[in-house]
């Protein structure tokens, strides 16, 4: 599983909504990749802040902002 799909399936898998296949591909690279165990990390805060406020599940929108964000980083950091 490459960084992109990963950060695709990330709300996924922290609604427990993966497949379980899915998410043992998931959670492999996870464990292997530091920069997507941080941004798991990072959107995991996010969704619970934003909960927290608004009490409503995370518009796509946001979702697409936060991987735009994440493919800037890795570009960045290359
Ligand atoms: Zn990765």
């Amino acid at each position: 599983m490459k960084c992109r799909e990963v950060v695709e399936l990330m709300t996924d898998y922290l609604e427990g909504a993966l497949t379980a296949p899915d998410r043992e591909r998931f959670e492999q690279h996870i464990v292997g990749c530091d920069g997507c165990r941080a941004y798991l990390q990072q959107l995991r805060l996010t969704l619970r802040a934003m909960r927290s406020v608004e009490g409503v599940p995370i518009p796509d929108r946001v979702q697409t902002e936060l991987v735009r964000a994440f493919r800037n980083w890795r570009s960045a950091s290359r």
